[in-house]
């Protein structure tokens, strides 16, 4: 296989599209060596019908603001591969939201859909609408909205959509109900569900804490654990509080939290109370970083600035994708930094990732970090498909068996002679192949 010659090929068909060319390259350069020793996927132009989605779908979503004023937004869904389960994958609400960040997201979804050893095959979708600053009918009435199309293309066992940024339990509740309407049918069709109607226990929590468990066996490899250690987290959503909650119960301290503004450093530790705080302004739609500084004393702002400069022993970015840049990884390596767990999808740099690697710190890619989200929510289709609900016990130790068997395909695919594990070509080639095996028992469809 011809990395440089495939790659040509994608910038030529998909121009300008960064962060889908900057995917596919990553995986492409970590599967080179077993596609070179299993010719037959190349035969069977396995590469080039993986790279591109089964299909990509847009939308115009015109919706009404509470002055009366009409606005009109443009919706996604990439369809992107169906080998070994329905096409799953969360939908995103953010003013950058695009083609380009759409596609690598889907991408990236195959793979770590096939690491969770759930049937489920990958997708992305979203909208360049802005949640913030909404009131919660504007909210309403845009999923609504977005829904009109969306249910066209969705179903249990066609393409079951769920929350990412933007879109979280409240989002989901007005998507899923315009959908039952619309459908005449109450069934699994989207993750993330409340409790009360379909949702499974531990869900909003899951990938902040399957990042934990992840990042705790691989520091298992190392004889080391979470007790004691000083963690740096990124942003203050739904996957950074279900990791601050659990690296803290691990007796953990983690000392950050950020926005796109700048981030807060809390020396004393950002738990208990003060997590109940920030979810309180999370509720209400407000700014969170800048307030928790007033109202803790211990914590200080410090803006325009991220927290990797912050000397830690472990860095999870959980927020949003090129966050972390190579200067960022030269500071972290510098404090003396031994792990780091992606909790957002592709938060660090290429360039990041090379230092990590080359300085043997412990990387854990988000499609192998994070892949408890999407896990809970194949553990949700499983209970609505069987019509019951598991305990909060149940599933949690469920998703904590799934990380590891993650971690386990990581290390046996990506250990070299030296015992060093290459957490991104391990993760990349046993998601590879189990899709690619799937692809070829299906012949050319
Ligand atoms: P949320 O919308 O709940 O949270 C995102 C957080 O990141 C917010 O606190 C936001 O701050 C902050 N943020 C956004 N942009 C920046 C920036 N440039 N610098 C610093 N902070 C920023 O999203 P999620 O927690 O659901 O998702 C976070 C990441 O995890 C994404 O990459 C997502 O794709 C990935 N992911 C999510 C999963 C899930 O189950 N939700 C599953 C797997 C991966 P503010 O609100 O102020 O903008």
């Amino acid at each position: 296989m011809n990395v440089e010659k495939i790659m040509q090929e994608v910038e030529r068909k998909n121009p300008g599209e960064v962060e889908y060319l900057q995917a596919v390259r990553e995986v492409l350069e970590s599967i080179e060596e077993v596609v070179n020793e299993n010719p037959h996927f190349e035969t069977a132009g396995i590469i080039e019908r993986i790279i591109d989605p089964d299909r990509v779908l847009t939308f115009k979503v015109p919706w009404v603001d509470d002055k009366g004023k009409v606005h009109v937004n443009r919706g996604f869904r990439v369809q992107f591969n169906n080998a070994i389960g329905p096409y799953k994958g969360g939908l995103r609400f953010h003013p950058s939201v695009n083609l380009s960040i759409l596609k690598f997201l889907g991408f990236e979804q195959i793979f770590k859909n096939s690491l969770t050893t759930l049937p489920m095959g990958g997708g992305k979708g979203g909208s360049d609408f802005d949640p913030k600053g909404k009131s919660d009918n504007e909210i309403m009435r845009f999923c609504q909205a977005f829904m009109l199309e969306l249910w066209k293309l969705i179903g249990p066992s066609t393409d079951v959509p769920a929350g990412d940024i933007g879109v979280g339990g409240r989002e989901i509740g007005y998507m899923y109900g315009m959908y039952k309407k619309l459908a005449s049918e109450n069934t699994g069709v989207l993750t993330g569900k409340g409790i009360n109607w379909g949702g499974s226990l531990i869900r909003p929590e899951a990938t902040g804490f399957g990042n934990v468990y992840f990042a705790k066996e691989m520091l298992k490899t190392k004889n080391k654990d979470f007790n004691g250690k000083l963690v740096a987290v990124s942003g203050f959503g739904n996957v950074a509080w279900g990791a601050i909650t659990k690296a803290t119960e691990l007796g953990a301290k983690v000392v950050t939290i950020s926005g796109p503004d700048g981030y807060i450093y809390d020396p004393e530790g950002i738990s208990g109370a003060k997590i109940d705080y920030l979810l309180e302004l999370r509720a209400s739609n407000q700014d969170i970083v800048k307030p928790y500084s007033y109202e803790f004393p211990s914590a200080q702002f410090i803006p325009g600035k991220k927290p990797w400069e912050v000397k830690v022993d472990i860095a999870l970015p959980c927020a949003t994708q090129n966050e972390l840049d190579k200067n960022d990884a030269q500071m972290l390596i510098k404090n003396g930094c031994v792990c780091v767990s992606e909790g957002a999808n592709m938060p660090c740099t290429p360039e990041a990732v090379e230092l990590f690697l080359e300085n043997k710190v412990l990387f854990g890619p988000g499609k192998a970090a994070n892949a408890g989200g999407v896990a809970t929510s194949g553990l949700e289709m499983t209970q609505n498909s069987m019509k019951l609900s598991w305990t909060r016990e149940e599933v949690d130790e469920k998703l904590h068996h799934i990380m590891c068997s993650i971690h386990e395909a990581c290390v046996k695919h990506g250990k070299d002679d030296d015992g060093f594990v290459n957490y991104v070509k391990g993760a990349n080639v046993a998601g590879f192949l189990k899709v690619a095996n799937a692809m070829l028992d299906q012949g050319i469809v």
